[in-house]
């Protein structure tokens, strides 16, 4: 019996997203939305809700990161052998790009989830004997460079992805796009659902928009307008011809050039963005479209230390099926055993960092923890805003930091600032020590969100959509002391969860960067130096962390959520 099999009786939900992150060892992922798309998968498959994940093979991976003697960031190639870790699907199908027939077949890779469920997820890729050479690098290069290659990628994606699952057997109830690159799906849909030309009324739309809206939900995760992929219709026309004729393209996808948000809003009947601060954002971008908010949530046993989920184990056992759970954590784990719990995985990241960079860490000494995709708007450099006063805080009650984060190749932005904290890490070292760990990936994530003592964000707002690494740090009883963006607004409960960096109005980097020294010299630092002689403390807000948080931003809740508002209707 093929593998497939299984999953064909029952209808499922076809979830598309240009990337997606399984497991270290496969870098078919970027960052956040990826790593947001497995949790999803990993969530359906505990919940045993029927699944399947359309994505990108990305042959090519996403780069590895070493840095050079000046601390910039050198990108080695990071190819994966998909052979090694999915089988090949026994059907492929063509679709038409410029003037050539593309084939598209794919990988099967099925993931298991650690209560027993399954899903299956289809890595499509176009690396076929019979395509054109060109065209058998469609899906190599995640993110590729280039309007045209993006746009071929994602007609790939979607409408290659929509005809893969027909061919391959699967009923799908439902298709729901993790973001905008994977909108031309509804195009597809359109044509499955297009009116007779005999049974038309003069001006009447040839394609069932209503019903195609009913197969689709849609979850936008950029709250800038800039950050939204578009495509100029004569690029469109080059590649897709005439597949929906371009009067219709444009009602649906923008007089001007083809937004590919503004397609998915328009063919989705339910649409959310990914917080509540981001979906009132999305709002007043998008007026006269009704966005839900469906705030996101982290996998739970995923983003869970090992010395933590025997913990949980053994205090609240089911927190893995059911994370609500944890709401008790402030009463019913001992505080001493969620302190050894702790001091386990902070040893663990210590470990790491010794071995990688040759940085000693003082396991008595807080560690802050910033890992993030490094790129302009996550302000890495906001910590290191004013290094005098940086210096006279640490030379108060000294603290040490872990950093981790990739730039994308063609962020300069980005890579600068990774050259940038280098220096910062260097100036610093007398009074600060401090690690920059290379190659940010599941793994090191992992070991950062539970091994640090305080979580960092200091993203410009309104541009963190959500966040969730500061999620997966609560999920180890890790507070944030952030700046109140994307998921914060809600998590955060001053003193209680974490901290906040400056009010929900300010938005200044100054402004920001002195908030942030403030509570980092009069509160944070001082209630984690205490614990020692008031027991209560810091581990106080260690579980309220736990308990207030962990148990609400899961990607159970979540996909509940998804379950019964997006799916159901
Ligand atoms: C969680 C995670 C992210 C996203 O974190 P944010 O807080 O949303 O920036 C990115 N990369 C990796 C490897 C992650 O594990």
């Amino acid at each position: 019996m093929s593998p497939l099999e299984a999953f064909l009786h029952e209808p499922r939900v076809a979830y598309f997203s240009m990337e997606i992150a399984l497991e270290s060892a496969i870098p078919t992922y970027a960052g956040g939305l990826g790593v947001l798309a497995g949790d999803t998968v990993r969530a359906a498959a505990d919940l045993e809700l029927p699944l399947v994940a359309v994505s990108l093979v990305s042959r090519g991976g996403h780069f590895r990161q070493t840095f050079d003697e000046a601390g910039r960031q050198i990108e080695q190639p990071a190819p994966w052998e998909p052979r090694e870790h999915a089988v090949p699907l026994s059907a492929k199908v063509a679709l038409t790009l410029g003037d050539r027939d593309v084939w598209v077949g794919g990988w099967l890779y099925l993931l298991r989830g650690h209560l027993g469920g399954q899903q299956p997820v289809l890595l499509l890729d176009t690396d076929l004997e019979e395509n054109h050479p060109e065209d058998r690098r469609i899906t190599h290069e995640l993110y590729g460079d280039g309007a045209p290659y993006r746009l071929r990628q994602e007609a790939v994606l979607g409408i290659g992805g929509v005809r893969l699952l027909q061919a391959l057997g699967f009923a799908i109830r439902q298709y729901h796009m993790n973001e905008g690159h994977s909108a031309l799906l509804a195009l597809e849909l359109l044509h499955r659902h297009a009116h007779r030309p005999e049974e038309l009324r003069p001006g009447e739309s040839p394609y069932d928009v209503p019903r195609v809206r009913g197969l689709c939900c849609f979850t936008t995760h950029t709250p800038v307008e800039a950050g939204h992929d578009r495509f100029g219709y004569d690029l469109v026309q080059q590649v897709l011809d005439d597949f929906i004729p371009l009067a219709v393209l444009k009602q649906l996808g923008g007089e001007d050039a083809l937004n590919m948000t503004r397609l998915a809003l328009n063919l989705s009947e339910y649409v959310n963005g990914v917080a509540q601060r981001h979906a009132e954002v999305s709002r007043r971008m998008f007026p006269g479209y009704r966005v839900h908010a469906v705030t996101n949530g982290v996998h739970p046993h995923t983003w869970t230390a090992p010395s933590l989920r025997v913990l949980y184990d053994r205090y609240l056992p089911g927190w893995c099926h059911e994370p609500e759970l944890l709401v008790r954590a402030d009463c019913c784990i001992p505080t001493a055993a969620l302190l050894d719990a702790h001091a386990e995985a902070k040893q663990a990241l210590i470990d790491r960092v010794r071995q990688v960079t040759g940085v000693t860490l003082h396991p008595r000494v807080p560690i802050l923890g910033f890992a993030r995709r490094m790129t302009a708007y996550k302000r890495p450099d906001l910590l290191f805003a004013d290094l005098d006063r940086l210096r006279a805080i640490a030379a108060e009650r000294s603290f040490q930091v872990v950093i981790a984060g990739k730039a994308h190749p063609h962020d300069v932005g980005g890579k600068r600032l990774i050259e940038l904290l280098h220096r910062h890490i260097r100036a610093l070292t007398d009074v600060v020590p401090m690690a920059y760990l290379p190659d940010y990936d599941l793994d090191t994530a992992l070991l950062m969100v539970s091994g640090s003592d305080l979580w960092l964000n200091t993203p410009l707002p309104p541009l963190e959509a959500s966040g969730t690494s500061g999620m997966k740090a609560a999920f180890n009883g890790v507070p944030s002391l952030s700046v109140l963006d994307g998921w914060w607004v809600e998590g955060c409960i001053e003193g209680v969860t974490g901290w906040a960096v400056g009010t929900p109005t300010e938005t200044g980097h100054d402004g920001h960067a002195a908030a942030l020294y403030e509570k980092l010299e009069h509160t944070v630092l001082p209630l984690y130096y205490g614990y020692e002689t008031a027991p209560g403390g810091w581990v106080r807000v260690m579980q309220g962390a736990i308990a207030k948080n962990a148990s609400f931003f899961n990607s159970h809740r979540m996909m509940r959520r998804y379950a019964t508002e997006a799916y159901i209707n």
